[in-house]
């Protein structure tokens, strides 16, 4: 109830105020000012009370409109075509719509490749563009290629592809190791022995060093006293019984090879005869060479009449012909020593078959017993050989006697005594064809 009263009095208290303001302006003193229409509104005239401030607007006249320009905007592939309408004052609108043209696509194949689709692919100036009728990648054309392993290096087998640059390699194998064929230098009295390991790949390395001074001077400090029994024997033997010269206690046998006349007819059957026996043998030539070249050709000769064989003793040059006796000192120990280093560097060890006389007084001693060992002719039963004479010290075999009798032959025979173990000499050392 309060509150309605206090409502109503407020509304009382106002009415009066609003009459007298009303009543109080009389808008005796007006302003007055035309406004032009402009092209959306009307123009009119505008009376403003200068004491209240009031307007009034009168006498209107109508807007003006737009003054319209417009211009044409072609459609493209992608944009409707339009006008476009404007007025100075800033209105503007779109009317008269075209469609959108289509796009003028041109085409272009794309052939498939290896590993791409191939496909077609439209294009408008425009920029469009897209791709269709796709078809499969045509996979690689690989042809197979296998490279052999070689000594370092893996073989394999490459896959490359005729058309494009795609390639792997699998199938790895093993290097295949080097394949060594082996060339000995013999040591000779004078140089020293190697083997050479080479490859076909063109790998080498040297190996199995064979100091020359080893050779043939270390065996000297091995001969420890031994004496091995032993028969020299051409076709003046005739034909040899070997078991019983085996069963007689020889040891070993030295077999003529022949001489620059021919080999001997004895020497193949008494080689397996000795052989077949369990005879250690070895061998010599008789030479009657008078010159280098004659003794080198001798030495040739013998070669090819041993080869194949193994001998566990020494092959040995014969010097001692009449024929030979006159000719000068240095020329019959140069054709020693030709000789000798060719049957040496061909893989024998070969020695001097000689006697005191010929050393003393023949040969140039100094420059052949100290490289070269002496097969000794000495038929005194006193002349074993003395171990600090010049060339006793240098005498492997000791021939003691051209008369000596053996077993049931009926024949005679050269009788030796050897002083040194030739035959593991020889097959330590890998000569003789051991
Ligand atoms: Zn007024
Ligand atoms: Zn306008
Ligand atoms: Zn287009
Ligand atoms: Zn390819
Ligand atoms: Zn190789």
């Amino acid at each position: 109830m309060k509150k309605a009263t206090l409502v109503l009095f407020i509304i009382l208290l106002c009415i009066p105020i609003l009459f007298a303001c009303d009543k109080k302006c009389s808008h005796e003193e007006m302003s007055e000012s035309q406004i032009a229409p402009t092209c959306d509104k009307e123009g009119y005239i505008l009376r403003q009370c200068e004491d209240c401030g009031a307007e009034f607007k009168s006498d209107f006249t109508p807007a003006e409109g737009h003054d319209l320009s417009s211009s044409i905007f072609s459609p493209t592939c992608n944009d409707e075509g339009y006008t476009y309408y404007s007025c100075e004052c800033g209105y503007s609108f779109k009317s008269d719509f075209v469609a959108p043209i289509a796009h003028t696509l041109r085409s272009e194949l794309h052939e498939p490749d290896c590993v791409n689709e191939g496909y077609t692919l439209y294009s408008c100036e425009c920029g469009y563009s897209y791709k269709s009728d796709f078809t499969e990648p045509k996979g690689h054309t690989t042809v197979q290629k296998t490279t052999a392993p070689r000594c370092e290096e893996q073989g394999y087998t490459t896959h490359s592809c005729l058309v494009c640059d795609y390639s792997y390699i699998s199938d790895f194998t093993e290097p295949t190791g080097h394949t060594f064929t082996k060339k000995t230098t013999y040591a000779t009295s004078f140089s020293d022995g190697h083997t050479l390991y080479s490859c076909g790949c063109g790998y080498d390395y040297t190996a199995d060093i064979v100091l020359s001074e080893y050779i043939f001077h270390g065996a000297y400090l091995d001969n420890a006293g031994m004496r091995a029994q032993g028969i020299d024997v051409s076709k003046w033997n005739g034909t040899i019984d070997w078991e019983d010269i085996k069963a007689a206690g020889i040891d070993f046998v030295i077999i003529k090879v022949g001489s620059v006349y021919g080999i001997d007819p004895s020497f193949e059957e008494n080689y397996r005869g000795a052989k077949a026996a369990g005879l250690d043998v070895g061998c010599y030539i008789y030479s009657y060479a008078l010159t280098v070249e004659e003794a080198l050709a001798e030495a040739e000769m013998m070669l090819e009449w041993i080869a194949g064989k193994q001998f566990e003793y020494p092959v040995y040059f014969d010097l001692e012909d009449s024929s030979q006796k006159s000719l000068d000192s240095a020329l019959l120990t140069d054709m020693c020593i030709a000789f000798i280093e060719k049957l040496q560097s061909n893989g024998y060890f070969c020695g001097l078959y000689t006697n005191p006389n010929w050393l003393t007084n023949i040969l140039e001693a100094d420059r052949l017993t100290p490289y070269f060992d002496i097969w000794l002719a000495r038929w005194t039963l006193s002349g074993e050989p003395n171990w600090s004479d010049s060339f006793g010290a240098h005498t492997g075999i000791w021939q003691y006697t051209d008369k000596g009798t053996v077993g049931a032959h009926t024949c005679a025979f050269d009788m030796n005594i050897s002083y040194k173990d030739y035959p593991r000499l020889i097959k330590d050392w890998g000569y003789n064809g051991y």
